[in-house]
Parts: C-alpha cells; structure tokens; sequence
C-alpha cells in the first residue's frame, strides 16, 4: 500500500499517460559503443562521450596516479582548502590553451552556468537567452532573480530587438547567453553575430560550449574556433568535462577580474566540495590527448563518421537537422512515437533514447543520435538501416 501523497501519484500518473514518463535503465560496463543493457548488447547512438575519451586507458592511468598523490575526496570547498596542485595545474593549462587570463573550476556544467549568471545577473540587470538553450542557463537567470527574455533560436535581428530594450535604463550589463552548439539540434550559434552585438550595446556575451570544446575547430578549441573569436569577444566562456573530455566537472573562461568577482559572489562556486582531484587528474590527461595528434585524429575521425552519417541518411527519406556536429537529432514530433522508434531500434540492437519534452519543446520529441569517433562505419551503416525500417514501420 502506497503512502505517498496523492498529488504524487497524480503527477506521475500524468507523465505517464503523455508518454513523458522516464526512468533510469542499468549499463554494464563502460562508456563505449557497444554496451551491455538488460543481458543484450546494443550499440550506442546517444551518448556525449564524443570522442571516445571517457574509457581510455591514459584517463584510467592518471586518475590512479592523481588518486596516489591526491587522494580521491578534495575534503572541501575551493575556498577553504579543498583546492590544490592538480585543480591550479588543470585550471592554468586551460586558460593558456584557451587564450583566457583565468580559468575557474566548478563541480558540474549545471553548477558553472547557474554559478555564472547567480554573480553576474539580478535584480539590476536582464539576461537575454536563445530559445533553445540549455536548462541550466534557464535556471541561472532564476536563480539569480534575474529578468530573462528568450529570443528566436539563432536570429540576430530578434536577439537585436531584446537586448537593446533591456539595456535601456540599466545600471548594469546585461547579459547575453547562448549554447555554442545546441545540445538538442546540434547546430552551431550564430557567434560573430552576437559577439558584435554584445559589444555594440556592452552587453556581457556569455557562451556554453559543451558540445564544442575538443570536438569542433582543427585544435578543437571549439565553437569560439570555428567562428573565429577571442576571449576578448566571448568575456564568460564556459565548458564542461562530462561530454567529450571524457570525465565530469566543468569550468568557466574569463578575465581576472571576472574570475576574482566570481570567487567573491558565486554561491554554486563557494559553497560545494571542490572537484575530486583523481578526477581533475583525468582530465589534464584528457586535455593533453585532446591538444596532442591524437586528440587531432580523433577530431578527424568524428568528422568522417558524421560525414559518412548524413551521407547514408540523404539516400533515405528522412529529415536531417541543419548540423554538422556529432549530435544528429532525427525529429518525429509525437512523444508516444518517438518511444516507438526508439524500441524498435532497440529490438535490432541499437540504443538511442528518444528524447520528449520538456527536455525539448512540445511536439519535438526525437531520436537525438549522437556520434563517437570511436563508432566504425559498419555500426553506422547499421544504425542507417535500421533507421530506415523503424522509421518505415511507424504508427
Ligand atoms: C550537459 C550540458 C550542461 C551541463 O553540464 P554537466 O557537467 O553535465 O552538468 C550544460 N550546458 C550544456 C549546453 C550541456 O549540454
């Protein structure tokens, strides 16, 4: 007999019956393409582990070492003594590759983006977001009691429209924050666009490259890139370790000042345990790889797989999104079907979960594929084919 309130059971309840339901389902073993669910094997189409990072034998090796030296718990918070060598190490070899004065860890990429707007957003400023960025970002300017205005999804006359009337009247900047890559359609921000933007109306540009970072640009150095900017045009850069770095935690890009105001005002910075140094030890490893030859190859490699990917796709009747990243989204709208798909692709052996609203905007549930450099061009055939009938066979 269940004690739970009713407005529990309600709320459930409602979920399931708009297929929204969700639930967690049990891996075994690690992050890699062909894994272990239930006792059958699949191969994976959705993870973030973009460049197969997040298994690899250096990333394991360091991590022990740092663990050796470090131990595994940090003990406290940056402030108090839970930042040592290895968190300094990791956050001066990213400001140097990334051309940023200092560079500032936090616990999670969630964390860094509701770190970043809590200090730099509230009641004197506005935050003016792209419609489809992430929820962290959404969240930020919430919690910073900040007014938000979203505007149309990558238009710079309707960015142009916001902004300028928030900055009316305005004793601080306000701030303009964007995915680099959108983690749901994986197409890229119009950068340069709103670089100048912000600067024509000193505004704050503010860039979450999660899905950029050691993917996207020759040295990987992501969407900033591609697009050509500098620390100069992006002041608040942000980054994660839990997609293609391979590990967890993330860390803002910015001036001195900006990271001293952040050390002062950022209660998601302040007041949590600092990242575990076996942790941080992964990720210089990580970044080493990412900036060395290997790091390139693997770039290329991903850029081949998504290549070879929407090749195959165009011979099919199926709607690509505009993307040139390893996130390949194949919309289907209705989240009862998007489920469907996603099981029939799992009785061929392919695992790609639908994603439905509210992650995505209602009515655009989808098969949000993503692609790893460590995947084969058979296993994209593979999935390809299968798409092809799962797709076929619905309703
Ligand atoms: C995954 C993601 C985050 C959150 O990062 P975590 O380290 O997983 O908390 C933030 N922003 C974007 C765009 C993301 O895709």
């Amino acid at each position: 007999m269940s004690t739970s309130p009713e407005w529990v059971i309600a709320a459930l309840e409602e979920r399931k019956q708009a297929s929204l339901f969700r639930q967690t389902v049990i891996m075994e073993g690690a992050q890699v393409p062909g894994i272990e669910i239930d006792k059958k094997d699949y191969i994976a189409f959705c993870s973030n582990d973009y460049l197969g990072l997040a298994n690899h034998p250096k990333l394991i090796q360091a991590m022990h070492e740092s663990a050796q030296t470090y131990g595994v718990g940090s003990g406290a918070s940056h402030l108090v003594n839970g930042h040592n060598r290895e968190h300094q190490n990791l956050e001066e070899e990213l400001a140097q590759w990334l051309g940023y004065e200092r560079v500032i860890l936090f616990s999670t990429g969630y964390m860094a983006n509701l770190g970043v707007l809590a200090a730099f957003a509230g009641k004197d400023n506005g935050v003016v977001q792209d419609k489809l960025n992430h929820a962290s970002l959404i969240d930020g300017a919430q919690l910073a009691g900040a007014k938000m205005r979203r505007y149309l999804h990558s238009d710079l006359d309707s960015a142009e429209k916001v902004l300028t009337r928030f900055t009316q009247n305005q004793s601080k900047s306000s701030i303009l924050a964007t995915d680099g890559i959108f983690s749901m359609d994986g197409d890229m921000a119009p950068l340069a666009g709103l670089a100048s933007l912000c600067k024509e109306n000193a505004a704050l540009l503010m860039v979450d490259d999660a899905h950029g970072l050691a993917c996207c640009g020759d040295t990987g150095k992501g969407s900033m890139e591609l697009e050509g900017l500098t620390a100069e045009d992006v002041p608040l850069l942000i980054g994660t370790f839990g997609k293609a770095f391979g590990t967890s935690g993330a860390f803002v890009a910015c001036s001195h000042d900006f990271a001293d105001y952040l050390t002062q005002f950022s209660r998601p910075y302040i007041y949590t345990t600092a990242m575990s140094p076996a942790i941080v030890g992964a990720t210089r490893a990580s970044l080493a790889i990412i900036k060395s030859e290997e790091g390139l190859h693997l770039r290329q490699k991903l850029r081949a797989n998504i290549a070879f990917f929407r090749r195959a796709v165009s011979e099919l009747p199926i709607t690509l999104c505009d993307s040139e990243t390893a996130i390949q989204p194949i919309l289907i709208g209705d989240s009862q079907l998007a489920l469907d798909v996603s099981n029939r692709l799992k009785q061929k052996g392919i695992w790609c979960t639908a994603i439905r609203p509210p992650t995505v905007p209602k009515g655009s549930a989808r098969l949000r594929i993503t692609l790893s450099a460590q995947h084969d061009f058979e296993q994209i055939s593979y999935l390809v084919n299968s798409l092809a009938t799962a797709l076929a066979t619905r309703k």
